[in-house]
């Protein structure tokens, strides 16, 4: 049996060689390094495969943040609603443009914002609402917008983990994650499902102003060259990343089901483990596992981690730390609550190896493996 990586970026690559070699070649001959044509082409071919009305890209997943809060209406002092549990990119642009974080504790099942934790959380000063779509799947989307809308807060979607994932709404109506909010951004660093050979991101959004804002802060505050109407940054994605996300967005439906095929099987073995919570499925969304996360009880994860460490088997933990507990953080903003459900995961989270290349043989090792170690400590 090959090695079990917890991505396997060269095996994936193995397999679309010839296009995108190709296809770097070209940019390479051309010399189009910075907005070459296929930019446009991708951001075009990702808007029509979410349906959203523009992509814009930028550089990478914490700058879309960035470039997305800069063209919203919010200024210093606003606050912003984040999840505790989560990656850091949101609050850290968050405290970098002098908005005022407000770090709320996440749903026991889905690890995510819901309409009642935002709720809680709202003050005369709130702006902005920021569900992570976590792991793959969507947040709480339909009670999340009800109750924004109700007061006039603005969402921006962060599906860096989630790009493709699609959510039901109550009336039947579908949109892909980071189409339902004011504005959505992703990334495309090499681990994301559709990952590039660098760093590369992107915002979204159905409103034609906001996009037109994203643009101009994304390059200089101009809208025209040379003229600088506002205060901005500069951030791209090279026409060389370009090129090899238009070769694997062709594949895209064909990475999420291989994912999507992992964790079905991971379900199957570990759903009847009495010590091992699966990771629960939103009726209202897909999932199309970034990561596959399992729960364990208090105080079991190290055994397990040392136990798969010996047996080749990687992990991670994702998230070992919560946000208000990071020295960064610790002082700025406010805290919602105990946050009880946010640092009890980060003590019994623990994520598997989760691919496109996992072969069966691989699977069952992990699968059996993990059976084993809960049989032995009975
Ligand atoms: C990866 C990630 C980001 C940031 O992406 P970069 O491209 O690395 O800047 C932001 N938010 C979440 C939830 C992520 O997982």
């Amino acid at each position: 049996m090959e090695a079990i990586e917890m991505v396997d970026l060269k095996k994936q690559y193995q397999k679309i060689k010839p296009a995108v070699d190709k296809a770097l070649q070209e940019c390479i001959d051309a010399a189009s390094f910075i907005r070459g044509p296929q930019v446009t082409t991708f951001e075009n071919q990702l808007a029509s495969y979410l349906g959203v009305k523009n992509v814009i890209s930028c550089a990478n997943g914490t700058d879309a943040l960035q470039l997305a809060m800069m063209a919203l209406d919010v200024k210093a002092g606003d606050e912003v609603i984040v999840p505790a549990f989560t990656y850091v990119a949101a609050v850290e642009v968050i405290a970098l443009l002098g908005l005022s974080p407000v770090i709320v504790d996440v749903d026991p099942r889905t690890f995510m914002l819901n309409r009642a934790l935002v709720e809680e959380a709202l003050s005369p000063r709130t702006r902005l609402v920021v569900p992570v779509h976590l792991f793959g799947q969507c947040a709480d989307m339909q009670g999340i917008l009800d109750l924004c809308r109700a007061y006039s807060i603005s969402v921006l979607e962060d599906t860096a983990q989630a790009i493709g994932a699609w959510y039901t709404f109550s009336q039947g109506e579908k949109a892909a994650a980071g189409t339902m909010g004011n504005l959505g951004t992703t990334s495309f660093f090499p681990s994301k499902n559709l990952g590039c050979f660098g760093d590369g991101g992107a915002v979204y959004t159905h409103d034609d102003r906001l996009a037109a804002r994203v643009k101009m802060m994304a390059n200089h505050g101009q809208a025209r060259k040379y003229f600088h109407e506002t205060v901005g940054i500069n951030s791209r994605l090279d026409t060389l990343q370009a090129a090899i996300l238009l070769e694997k967005l062709k594949k895209l439906d064909e990475y999420q089901r291989a994912r999507q095929e992992v964790a079905a099987r991971y379900d199957q073995a570990f759903g009847p483990i009495e010590e091992l919570e699966i990771p629960y499925r939103s009726p209202a969304s897909t999932h199309v596992f970034n990561q596959y996360t399992l729960k364990v009880p208090l105080g079991q994860r190290e055994g397990l981690r040392e136990f798969l460490s010996r047996k080749k088997i990687p992990s991670m933990i994702y998230y070992p730390q919560p946000l208000h507990r990071q020295p960064a953080y610790r002082s700025i903003g406010r805290v919602v609550g105990d946050l009880a459900v946010t640092e009890d995961l980060c003590q019994r989270v623990i994520s598997l190896p989760m691919h496109t290349e996992l072969s069966n043989v691989q699977i069952e090792y992990i699968c059996e493996s993990i059976l084993d170690y809960f049989r032995k400590l009975k």
